[in-house]
């Protein structure tokens, strides 16, 4: 079972009449020609452009985990959370599957999101530590989370073109943010490609040579926001000790700085 479009799921942008994306080339019209970011994100939602992708985030939506089984899959891309002019930007890969997936909203319920917004509240970024689910009244105070590519991929692999069919989604996005953000975080080697290659499509100046993905690097963007490279939260980082609570609070603290 997967939400439908104007069916009274918790936030949801689209409804019955919003355009849906069936191809990289309606993808690409349909988000230049989005005329603010509520109509992106309505677009967003309902897109269909990828056939293997559609087809696992509706799989997995009626498959369910069996801890969810009695609840409604979202089982749809998922649009940025956050708020509408944001100083900080935070950029991850990808949806997950029985997280945002499942629940309609980025990094909410799964270990990921419980990681990434308890740090965003120890830093003022966020107004309680928790994201279970999207009416639970999370708010970001000058955030806002975006996705690389919008729908749930299986191993949380996107193919390149995928990646690639997506990139007007969040170009446009950029489009949107870019004025006010102050600082771009980065959650890993894919959303860090990603946001070049969105920057490239958006005819902006990137780095030459394109500086290499590292936690704690910092790129200062001529005249525009300083970009700031983060380990992903997913549990192979934060199982594993190779991302612990400091080293996540120590980027959000510096992002929080460049903010003000
Ligand atoms: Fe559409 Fe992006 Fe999902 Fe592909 S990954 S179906 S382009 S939202």
């Amino acid at each position: 079972m997967v939400a439908l479009p104007g069916s009274g799921w918790p936030g949801d942008p689209a409804d019955s009449s919003t355009p849906v994306a069936h191809n990289a080339v309606q993808v690409a019209a349909l988000a230049g020609g989005a005329a603010t970011l509520s109509t992106l994100e309505a677009r967003v939602s309902v897109c269909r452009a990828c056939p293997r992708l559609v087809a696992w985030r509706e799989g997995v939506a009626s498959s369910k985990r069996r801890a969810y089984a009695d609840q409604d899959y979202w089982g749809r891309p998922v649009p940025g959370f956050g708020v509408e002019h944001p100083r900080i930007l935070i950029v991850g890969l990808a949806p997950g599957a029985h997280g945002a997936n499942r629940t309609g909203r980025n990094f909410t319920g799964d270990r990921s999101g419980e990681w990434l917004y308890a740090s965003l509240y120890r830093c003022g970024l966020a107004n309680q530590p928790t994201a279970v689910a999207a009416d639970d009244g999370l708010q970001l105070l000058d955030t806002r989370v975006v996705a690389t590519v919008r729908c749930a991929p299986p191993d949380n692999k996107p193919t390149p073109a995928e990646r690639d069919t997506c990139r007007p989604w969040l170009a446009r996005e950029f489009e949107f943010l870019w004025p006010s953000v102050r600082a771009i975080v980065v959650l890993g080697a894919f959303g860090w490609a990603g946001l070049w290659s969105a920057m490239r499509a958006l005819g902006m100046a990137v780095p030459r040579p394109l500086p290499k993905f590292a936690h704690g690097v910092e790129v200062a963007l001529p005249d525009g926001p300083v970009v700031l490279g983060c380990y992903h939260v997913s549990q192979q980082n934060t199982f594993t000790g190779k991302l612990t609570e400091e080293m996540l609070d120590a980027v959000f603290t510096r992002a929080a700085a460049l903010a003000r």
